[in-house]
């Protein structure tokens, strides 16, 4: 096969390196499930080494048994890999290196402020023109982290880190300086400002752990990866991952590609609310795994009833992807559960 997914020639090689990165904090369900299939597929198309990453730095949100649960689906859906599982928690030392360079680098700084002084310090008078003219509302929607404010950050300064009980920010650049441009393979060009969304976020958290923006730049820098495949969820991430690149002097850049998610007929994200889709659920109900990726492939405009992951690689066309969130509606699992 001389094709990748987009149509055009490749020879097949191994100079593309992507990663599966499943975190242990929840069960797979059918959502991520099309995301690391679509994943797996391009890679084995254009002959890409695959990475499996195991990222359970979350701690309170790892759940017990999740990481072999996790791998023996991705097993059982006839995905493969070439590396790992490699378990992120297990080497800390490159995120410790990168804390050090950017401390050296006056591009972090310690911070304990809480959240509620954050969100009073975000929606004090003095950011409110900023809301009237149409930028991103300093007040978060509800749940959502409020803005860090440039004002809170100390003056630049370099430092040295340590990992004391404490969470250490990243000075997100401002103004002109701060739009990340970058040309996502699936989404398209995007000019994403997290100094208006988000601020100065969060790289290593009081409980002396990276945060997942550091750990994920370390870890794809380190293990090479060049083609970032995930849900669009994570497209606001992308930015602020290409900024640690650049205070880090780390090239190349990896090329993103970001598949809009799978969500329920509320249009919501796909998630316990709307009844279990775990894959374990089905596979224990006797689906299955060609039932399931035949659901995955019409999730992806391929008309078939079931297949293997192989034959998915095989079929796959990225053109025919919906460029919009796709519904799983209750007629799906009807069936799922017929075959
Ligand atoms: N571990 C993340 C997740 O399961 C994915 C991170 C990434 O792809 O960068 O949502």
């Amino acid at each position: 096969m001389n094709d990748d997914a987009r149509g055009k020639p490749v020879s097949r090689n191994t100079a593309g390196v992507t990663r599966l990165a499943p975190s242990p904090t929840g069960a797979l369900h059918l959502g991520n499930a099309r995301t690391f299939l679509v994943t797996w597929a391009i890679a084995r198309r254009a002959g890409w080494r695959i990475v499996l990453r195991v990222e359970d730095l979350d701690g309170p949100r790892v759940k017990p048994g999740a990481i072999e649960s996790c791998i023996a689906l991705l097993e059982w859906l006839g995905m493969d890999w070439d590396e790992g599982p490699i378990v992120q928690s297990h080497d800390p030392e490159p995120h410790v290196e990168a804390m050090r360079s950017l401390a050296r680098g006056g591009h972090v700084y310690p911070c304990d402020l809480s959240r509620a002084e954050i969100e009073a310090a975000a929606s004090a008078p003095h950011h409110e023109p900023m809301s009237i003219a149409g930028g991103t509302p300093s007040a978060p929607a509800s749940g959502r982290e409020a803005r860090f404010p440039p004002e809170l950050r100390p003056p630049p300064s370099a430092r040295e880190f340590d990992e004391r009980e404490s969470n250490w920010r990243f000075a997100v650049p401002t103004g002109a300086a701060g739009v990340v441009r970058f040309d996502d393979a699936f989404a398209g060009p995007q000019a994403l400002s997290p100094a208006d969304t988000i601020g100065d976020f969060v790289v290593w958290t009081r409980r002396a752990q990276p945060a997942y923006q550091l750990a994920v730049v370390a870890d794809d820098h380190r293990q090479g990866v060049t083609d970032v495949v995930r849900g669009d969820d994570l497209l606001d991430s992308a930015a602020r991952q290409l900024l640690l690149y650049r205070a880090l002097a780390l090239a190349p850049e990896p090329r993103h590609w970001h598949l809009p998610l799978v969500v329920g007929p509320d249009g919501r994200r796909l998630a316990k609310r709307h009844g279990d889709t775990r894959l374990d659920t089905y596979r224990t109900r006797g689906v299955r795994p060609e039932r399931i990726i035949g659901l995955l492939a019409r999730w992806c405009g391929i008309d078939a009833d079931e297949m293997n992951a192989r034959e998915f690689s095989d079929r796959l066309d990225l053109a025919t992807i919906p460029r919009s969130p796709v519904v799983m509606r209750p007629e799906d699992e009807r069936w799922l559960l017929e075959g």
